[in-house]
This record gives C-alpha cells, structure tokens and sequence, in this order.
C-alpha cells in the first residue's frame, strides 16, 4: 500500500488541540508523498513506556513552549537517567555480572538521522552522548571506550554509576549467580519515549543499562536503531522494551512503524509486532517480557506487550496519565 493511502485509511479519534493544517512533503524516487496533519490531530503529544511522570512532564513542558520534540525525548529520558531509584537506566542501573553498569542508548530525530552508544561506562546521560553522535560525527553508533572517550571530549563528566543499592542487589545475585530476567521488574525497564511537537515532527529516544546480570559485552535491542527504536517522520515511531533479543531478532520498532505505514492503527501494529514474536515455533514467551508503545502522524497511540503489567504514560492535552497496556497471556 502506498504511503498516500495510508493517510487515507488512518482512521482519527476524537478532538484535540487544533493546529493550523500542516503538510509536509517529501521526495521519493517515485512519487511526492504527501503527509497532512489535520485539525484534529492531537499534538503536541509525548509518550513512554512504564510508569515515568516526571519525565513525560519534563517533555510535555518543552512542547508546550514550543520546544522541538528531539529536545524534549532527550531531556524527558535523562530525568530517568538521572533518578538513581530506577536501577534499570543511567546512574543506578544494575550491573553485569561481574558488576560494572553498561548503558545502551539512541535517539532519532525527524529527518531519519540517528546515534547510538552502546556499552558506554561512567556517564550518566546516555541519550546525549548518542545524539552527539548524531549531530558531532560522521558516524551513528560508538561503542565502549570509544563511546566513553568521545562523551568525555563533549564534556561528560565521567563518575560511578553503581549505587551502593546497585551493588548490595549485585553481591546478593553473586550468593546464586543465577541469570534470569525478570519480568516487569519494580516499576519500569528501559525508558523509550517518542514524541510529536506544534510542528507535527516526530522525534523518539531510548535509554537502558541493559538486562540485569548479563554477560560482560552484552548488547540489547535498544541502542539497536529498527530494533529498540523506529522513527519515520512521515508515518510515526514505536519503541521496545523487554528482553531485547527477541525485539532484536523480529527487528520490532521498525516493524510496528511499517505496519502502520500499510494502514495498521499505532494499537493493532504493535499486537501485530507482539504478535510475530509469541508465534514462533517453541516460542518460550511465557518467560519473558515484551512491549511496544507507538504513535502515528495523527497523534494516535497504541501499547501492547506479552504479560500484564506493562505500561505507558501518556501526556497529550494537558493531562499526563499512565494507561495500562493491554496483553497477549491473559491467563498469566
Ligand atoms: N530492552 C532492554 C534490553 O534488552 C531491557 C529492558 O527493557 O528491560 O537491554
């Protein structure tokens, strides 16, 4: 299906903010797509997986003055990257196995460019280390030392991120050395946020320090650009959280996104997304997590994962609520 008549098939819930009407246009090989935010699409809007009020307030805050929705997913993930209670993102998050935190992150902005760190050590903000990958190299992903070496060159502090309820969770998980992830640990995994500005520009960023205890050099979904995180300004976004190999191996955000694109609501192509990975043959879903959130061009939202428990807060017309997410195991 064209991208055009996906416009078409998009179906628009209810009333929202009005914005004058808005086309952007763009080039393809083969045809000018047009892409029309009418008025009654919902924006500005911003949305994230698990429960993170204060960092979708942190958004919504930059939207409402006007702000660039790239601005406002980076500076709504570093509120968790900087929250040492969340011990799944930035400054303490729980370690490896042998106890040093690692932290994967990216972030895509409207025009399709994107940066990734992967295995980065010692800094706290992630996401802004990926986008001055972005936006300083000619490159999109920097590892480890590298990734370090060149965050310190940006001017990031280098500091330890295990905090002693880090480590004293580390020492305790060592008496069994057992590697199991757990599902919906407390109250939220990696933080993916997306969001949509006054301009109708789609932005989206991640950040995690990973599954608990994984081996030394593992990597996740989420600094993964396609796996962990999808943009496309001209149809919408979708982002991951969960046990990232099996976002990896279906390729999930970029998935959900092109199910929108042949005229999948953000709600069925997330199930959809979900659903590829619980169909495998032998699929052993029903011992892990996984959730997509996604928004389209017209401010519509979807989430969905595996198990009950998963979440998304929401900001979009001046209220910011977390909306339970509907789930594949209902007997679970
Ligand atoms: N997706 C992340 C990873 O696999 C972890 C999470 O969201 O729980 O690294």
């Amino acid at each position: 299906m064209k991208r055009r008549n996906f416009i078409k098939n998009a179906s628009i819930a209810g009333a929202g903010i009005a914005v004058a009407n808005i086309i952007s246009s763009c080039e393809n090989k083969n045809s000018k797509v047009a892409t029309r935010i009418t008025n009654t699409t919902k924006i500005p809007l911003v949305i994230a997986t698990w429960h993170v009020k204060e960092a979708t307030a942190k958004a919504w805050e930059i939207l409402e003055g006007g702000g660039n929705s790239l601005d406002a997913v980076e500076q709504g993930c570093m509120v968790e990257e900087a929250n040492e209670k969340g011990q799944s993102v930035g400054k303490g998050g729980l370690p490896d196995r042998e106890g040093n935190v690692t932290l994967d992150a990216c972030i895509m902005n409207k025009k399709g460019d994107c940066g990734s760190v992967v295995y980065l050590q010692n800094i706290t903000h992630a996401v802004s280390v990926a986008r001055k990958v972005m936006e300083e190299t000619p490159h999109v992903m920097l590892a480890g030392e590298g990734a370090k070496k060149f965050a310190i060159s940006q001017g990031f502090q280098s500091e330890n991120l295990l905090t002693d309820a880090s480590k004293k969770a580390w020492e305790e998980w060592k008496v069994e050395a057992k590697y199991k992830p757990i599902i919906n640990i407390e109250n939220h995994d990696t933080i993916g946020m997306l969001a949509i500005d006054k301009n109708g520009d789609i932005s989206g960023a991640c950040s995690t320090s990973g599954l608990a205890y994984k081996m030394a050099g593992r990597v996740g979904d989420s600094p993964i650009i396609g796996s962990g995180l999808f943009v496309d300004n001209e149809i919408g976004a979708a982002v991951a959280t969960g046990l990232g190999e099996e976002v990896v191996k279906t390729v999930g955000s970029f998935l959900v996104v092109e199910l929108m694109r042949q005229g999948k609501s953000p709600q069925k192509a997330c199930e959809e997304a979900i659903r590829r990975i619980v169909d495998k043959p032998d699929s052993d879903h029903k011992n892990f997590q996984v959730g997509y959130i996604a928004v389209n061009k017209q401010g519509e939202t979807g989430s969905y994962s595996i198990h009950q428990w998963f979440s998304m807060t929401k900001y979009q017309n001046g209220m910011n609520e977390q909306i339970q997410s509907d789930y594949v195991l209902k007997e679970s």
